[in-house]
């Protein structure tokens, strides 16, 4: 079985930073995460001996929302609100990608979450216009190496509907092609409670939860989202949500920026988890999550990027970082959300430990911007960008070190995109 041996680094353990630490990987699993020196007769084992002397090593990052279908539509916002923004631009252009354009995309959006150290993704995959599209996804998502969920959305309301039962048939065809696999998962992606019917969405959530999955939702990210759940259904979304009892643990309800104490209390009693997207939800001006008191009423809360289309990468860091200023600046509490906390809502796990799947990274933390580290995880969430990111392995396999991209030519794929995307703007009649 394939070894490695990262030795010399600053180790996240189940009891905290320690440093120099030692992490042996046997197969796709971490056998031993030890302080201390490496003792030489693992040393001479090792298949593969990997210095991170100055560097953090510590679990992946998760990108718990984002669209890879809008990884062409990057710097298009051009100052618009939400919704003029996705009815005259992305849903435009999304519905001129071909299926080439898809897995394009998709490998573009992937490899910079790989670049910048996530191991693994939540991709909202909107509404694609036939099975091909989807299936070019889905086999983009396995060629490069990170553990992808893809979230079927749809619509069954509204321009571009789809039927409730192609809808459905769909979302199980998904679930039995793409099922058994390692590093490619389904969930179901209803778009939003103004386009999505009660009955469709249960009938959804149902196959989901039958899967062993969950539902992906974006809910009461803006102002106008708030007051159309209120003129349609007469409540606010969170509250409409559990009132057709799909609000649950397999929930996970995107944005919740316009949520209010009673919506709060909500997601804390049924266990939903809410993404919080900060950097996204700034750019498009939709307001700031309350992440203090979502995390004091013991919601869990996970970090996502959104789509490159509302947020023009795909840094975890920066969202991070983002995260941190925004709850401060909205609670007027400098101690608000500090860095080791901050960490922990964008790690797979809390620490490395023996028996875990080998999904790891290591930050280089020997640079002007993070010198000195009298704090790891201030350095981590303060001072980090993408591009310190060194090296990440997913399940024992090395998909970057030393900043080279191991399981893609990156080169000949930022070229075929480049011509994709001049394509691509002249089927949308998108003038530069
Ligand atoms: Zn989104």
């Amino acid at each position: 079985m394939h070894t490695i041996l990262i030795e010399n680094g600053t180790v996240l353990t189940a009891e905290g930073w320690t440093d120099p630490g030692y992490v042996w990987i046997n197969g796709d699993r971490i056998t031993a995460v030890q302080p201390g020196k490496a003792p030489p007769d693992l040393r001479a084992q090792a298949g593969e001996l990997i210095s991170a002397q100055h560097c953090a090593v510590l679990p992946g990052l998760v990108n718990a929302h984002t669209h890879l279908s809008q990884t062409f539509m990057r710097g298009l916002a051009g100052g618009r609100p939400l919704l003029p923004w996705l009815k005259e631009l992305i849903w435009p252009l999304q519905g001129a990608l071909s299926p080439e354009d898809l897995r394009l995309s998709t490998l573009l959006g992937l490899v910079e979450n790989l670049t910048c150290g996530v191991t693994r993704v939540v991709n909202h995959h909107k509404v694609a216009p036939t099975h091909a599209h989807t299936d070019a996804v889905c086999e983009a998502s396995l060629s490069v190496g990170l553990r992808v969920t893809l979230a079927r959305s749809w619509t069954d309301l509204g321009t571009n509907a789809e039927s409730p039962d192609l809808v459905t048939s769909d979302l199980r065809r998904l679930f039995a092609q793409w099922r058994d696999l390692d590093r490619l998962t389904i969930a179901n992606g209803p778009l939003a409670l103004w386009r999505c019917s009660a009955s469709t969405l249960q009938r959804t959530h149902e196959i989901a939860q039958k899967n062993g999955s969950f539902t992906h939702f974006h809910v009461s990210e803006s102002q106008d989202e708030l007051n159309m759940s209120l003129d349609l259904t007469g409540l606010r979304p969170v509250t409409w949500l559990d009132s057709i009892e799909v609000l649950g643990p397999s929930t996970q309800v995107v944005h919740a920026v316009w949520v209010d104490e009673e919506e709060i209390g909500l997601l804390a009693q049924a266990g939903a988890p809410v993404i919080h997207c900060p950097v996204s939800n700034a750019i498009l001006g939709s307001g700031i999550a309350p992440l203090a008191e979502l995390l004091s009423q013991g919601v869990s809360v996970r970090l996502g990027t959104d789509g490159p289309a509302s947020n023009d990468t795909q840094d975890m860091w920066e969202t991070i970082k983002t995260a941190v200023n925004l709850t401060r600046a909205r609670t007027l509490d400098a101690t608000a959300l500090p860095p080791p906390a901050a960490l922990r809502l964008a790690i797979d796990k809390n620490a490395l430990s023996p028996d875990c799947p080998a999904d790891l990274i290591l930050v280089n933390l020997n640079h002007p911007r993070a010198m000195p580290v009298h704090d790891v995880d201030s350095a981590l969430v303060l001072s980090t960008h993408g591009g310190d990111v060194d090296t990440v392995i997913v399940g024992g396999q090395i998909l970057m070190r030393n900043r080279r991209v191991l399981s893609l030519d990156v080169p000949t794929l930022l070229e075929q995109c480049r011509h994709a995307v001049k394509n691509l703007r002249q089927r949308a009649d998108i003038v530069a």
